[in-house]
């Protein structure tokens, strides 16, 4: 290892469902929303390195005894397929900037290993290979990915190591960004590269069945560490992002080692676990109307009941304004009851234009085709942000988030009392600041509905008497055989034990 080893450090961030109505162009991956702007160049120290994300864990650690070539981050909220323009430029950027770095002892990308291109189903692949491409093959070259990868054989090809996610709500991804540098170091370390095992169960894992609080995915990765001895320097598992339609979709385990025997075990010993246990991932989802009705028996202010809206989680692809639950919420009579967030940039200018008082008729969401059509009500404006403002629950530590004009509106209806919170950038409801930039208080509410699948769990568990799970119409569907995969291999099972691709 070098005395003090030089590191090329960038990142790009999508999570690509290909099956959701609108894709990531390069602007998407200028502006800053729930993530900060494209940041490049030396100011990627100064963002990064308070945050607690990988690339600020990679930096923390790496810190004390390495320089930084720092080139670009940037990253878009998940929707479908990243443009070519958009992967060509920050790929450019990335590749160009290594290529004019002079002398380098290795390279590190915080990348989310679920992003497909409009010509590359495997984006993150495609970019590893070109930076193989510059460095050639022999440089230290280690990658982080988010837990939602579907990891690929291109992927593990062209890099020296990846570290994935543990947790879900995605708590640990600063301690991953650590990880990829522990890993980079025993790399620079060993002078060779490591022994790579990659592994793929053959069925796809819903997301809402993904959660780390949970079996099985509590005790699949409770014990990654225990494998991480005797010749096995790093064992993880990709559980997988089912709405990308891609030949390698689906749940994997990536192992690294100097002993190509005992990383091969241990590879083969998760997977063995992982199909094991395939009965175990399923948790019950109840209609709009079902959820409704049973919030409205159990839920108190003080009390809550959290419904989570799974299929519209925006953070999966999700549009964030399908109005399915919105509408049972108010036509089954629910009082006290608050749904957030709601993306609808027409809706929250005519609110600001009104101004908090205001009574409005509006046409709210509904705008992609997964509504019969918009939710049409009399509405009271009650607060206005202007969506700029810090959170502070586990996942975001802090971030401060953008998401343009926001509002509160009542629901005007004699029979319910409803409040929705509007947003004018698309943004998952995992914080409970998000609701409370525009005066929704979570515990005071008798019913929280929530567009997010899992991530809401990290900051409103505490609040929640209980927290119950609704199918209703959106891209992030939770039963893979409502949708038709063209691209999947074949003979993967489209759910735990369900039919087969
Ligand atoms: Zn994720």
């Amino acid at each position: 290892m070098a005395s003090r080893p030089r590191i090329a450090i960038a990142g790009m961030q999508h999570e690509t469902n290909t099956f959701a109505p609108f894709g990531a162009t390069y602007d998407d991956f200028v502006r800053a929303d729930g993530w900060p702007e494209m940041t490049r160049g030396d100011a990627i120290i100064d963002v990064f390195t308070p945050l607690a994300i990988p690339i600020g864990g990679f930096i923390r650690a790496a810190r004390a005894e390495c320089d930084f070539v720092p080139l670009v981050w940037a990253a878009a909220e998940p929707c479908s397929y990243v443009t070519d323009d958009a992967f060509d430029r920050i790929s450019a950027m990335i590749c160009d900037g290594i290529a004019a770095a002079g002398h380098l002892d290795a390279v590190y990308l915080d990348l989310h290993g679920a992003m497909v291109v409009e010509s590359h189903e495997d984006g993150e692949g495609e970019l590893m290979r070109r930076v193989r491409a510059v460095v050639g093959p022999d440089l230290p070259f280690v990658v982080s990915l988010d837990m939602h990868a579907n990891i690929t054989e291109g992927m593990v090809a062209n890099s020296d190591a990846l570290a994935v996610y543990r947790t879900y709500p995605h708590i640990d991804m600063l301690e991953t960004g650590e990880r990829a540098y522990s890993l980079l170091r025993q790399r620079m370390a060993n002078g060779r590269a490591f022994h790579k095992a990659l592994r793929k169960p053959p069925f796809l894992i819903p997301l809402y069945t993904q959660c780390t609080d949970f079996e099985p995915c509590k005790s699949l990765y409770a014990g990654l560490p225990a494998l991480e001895r005797g010749g096995v320097a790093n064992i993880d598992i990709g559980i997988g992002f089912p709405p990308a339609d891609i030949a390698e979709c689906g749940p994997a385990v990536v192992a690294y080692g100097t002993d190509a025997a005992a990383v091969d075990a241990a590879a083969d010993k998760v997977l063995a676990a992982i199909n094991a246990a395939e009965s175990q991932f399923s948790s019950p989802l109840l209609t709009p109307a079902e959820a409704t009705s049973y919030a409205m028996r159990h839920g108190r202010p003080g009390e809550p009941i959290v419904i989570a809206d799974l299929q519209d989680n925006p953070g999966a692809g999700g549009t964030s304004d399908t109005v399915g639950l919105l509408r049972a919420m108010v036509e089954g009579g629910v009082r006290e009851g608050a749904l957030g967030l709601l993306w609808d940039p027409q809706t929250a200018a005519l609110a600001h234009e009104a101004g908090v008082g205001a009574e409005l008729e509006l046409a709210i969401g509904g705008r992609y085709g997964y509504d019969a059509e918009p939710f049409r009500a009399r509405v009271r404006v009650e607060a206005l942000s202007d969506g700029h403002f810090t959170c502070h629950g586990a996942i975001l530590g802090d971030l401060t988030v953008s998401l343009g004009k926001m509002a509160r509106l009542r629901i005007l209806d004699d029979g319910s009392d409803v409040q929705v919170a509007v947003c004018s950038v698309r943004y998952q409801c995992l914080d409970q600041g998000l609701l409370r930039a525009v005066g929704i208080e979570p515990k005071d509410q008798a019913i929280v509905a929530l567009k997010s699948s899992v991530h809401f769990r990290a900051d409103f568990d505490s609040i929640a008497k209980e927290i119950i799970l609704v199918e209703s119409p959106g891209a992030n569907f939770c039963r893979g055989e409502t949708v038709t995969y063209k691209n999947l291999r074949s003979g993967v099972r489209l759910g735990p034990c369900g039919p087969a691709n």
